[in-house]
């Protein structure tokens, strides 16, 4: 795999527009503007079966060393059940899915909400 083809990190968030500035803001903070592969889809982790296959492919592909989970508050994917709990199970569950076809990988499930960025 060349060196130029090498991503730094994987971002997976949800699509909702409310959240993209404080996104780009912790992706900048975090020094990897230009340097990672985004999947943008609603709800983040919620959709397994669509997210696990595309990060799968970044890390064929790319090989990133970390991937960032952002699960955020008041998610419309989620409907009714917008709990942190909810949102931490399905990130959970792609966390260890990832983890599995990278053991070296770092995974960080983060929340974000109107007042900030935290890990969950
Ligand atoms: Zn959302």
């Amino acid at each position: 795999m060349s060196v130029e083809h090498k991503a730094q990190a994987l971002a997976i968030h949800c699509i909702d527009f409310r959240f993209q500035d404080q996104l780009e803001e912790d992706l900048k903070r975090k020094g990897l503007i230009g340097q990672f592969d985004r999947i943008a889809w609603p709800g983040a982790s919620k959709d397994f079966t669509v997210v696990g296959n595309a990060a799968k492919l970044s890390i064929l592909l790319h090989n990133p060393n970390q991937i960032l989970i952002y699960e955020h508050e008041d998610c419309g994917a989620y409907g009714s059940n917008n709990s942190l709990s909810s949102h931490r199970k399905n990130a959970y569950k792609l966390k260890d899915f990832l983890i599995k076809e990278n053991p070296l990988l770092k995974v960080y499930t983060l929340f974000v909400t109107f007042e900030g960025i935290k890990e969950i």
